[in-house]
């Protein structure tokens, strides 16, 4: 049985994910509707190795995650050879395309490339779980969420970086045994 003290200390997922509460939000792409050049410009804004993938900005609900280089190998590709991919074309991370409008330029499907089914733990779940399923399962990343919506992520650097903070402020810390 665990002490009443050692329960109080127990750091959470949210404690440890990203963002934290004054960083901007997650970087994340829609499944349906950005154009190549916005996911062009997330891609150059950012340094993340991989993006969540979502329903919607507004419902945060999580389709899938995407690595960063995978999406500019594929766009890349897409504009070189595919026919009529320019900046302006959708793309699309779902298993239909709508019918784009006439003259519209033609869209990119991306679905190939995406892991349907990424790591996710609620904002709840106790750090020497995750810790464990890191461990176990080899993961680089895992995504935090909250009754079904998308809330953040934490990679394998997140996590040892956590690991040397609780070394120098607790050395009997939980994570160690
Ligand atoms: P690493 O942690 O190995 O450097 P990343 O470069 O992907 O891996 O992530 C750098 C930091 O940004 C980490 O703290 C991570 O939690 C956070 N992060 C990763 N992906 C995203 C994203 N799509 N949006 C916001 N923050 C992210």
């Amino acid at each position: 049985l665990e002490s009443k003290e050692e329960f109080s200390h127990k750091t959470l997922a949210m404690d440890v994910m990203r963002p934290r509460r004054s960083d901007p939000p997650l970087s994340v792409v829609t499944q349906d509707g950005m154009s190549v050049e916005e996911v062009e410009t997330l891609i150059a804004e950012t340094s993340y190795s991989g993006f969540p993938v979502v329903v919607s900005q507004e419902s945060q609900r999580l389709v899938g995650f995407v690595q960063r280089r995978d999406l500019i190998i594929s766009i890349d590709n897409a504009r070189q050879r595919q026919e009529g991919v320019v900046s302006a074309s959708r793309i699309f991370f779902t298993e239909y395309t709508p019918p784009q409008p006439p003259n519209s330029a033609p869209p990119l499907k991306l679905r190939g490339i995406m892991d349907l089914s990424p790591f996710t733990v609620t904002d709840h779940t106790a750090m020497d779980i995750v810790v464990d399923i890191f461990r176990k399962l080899g993961l680089r990343q895992c995504l935090v969420t909250h009754n079904g919506r998308l809330l953040g992520i934490i990679t394998k650097k997140d996590i040892l970086k956590h690991m040397a903070q609780m070394a120098n402020r607790d050395p009997d810390s939980i994570l160690f045994n």
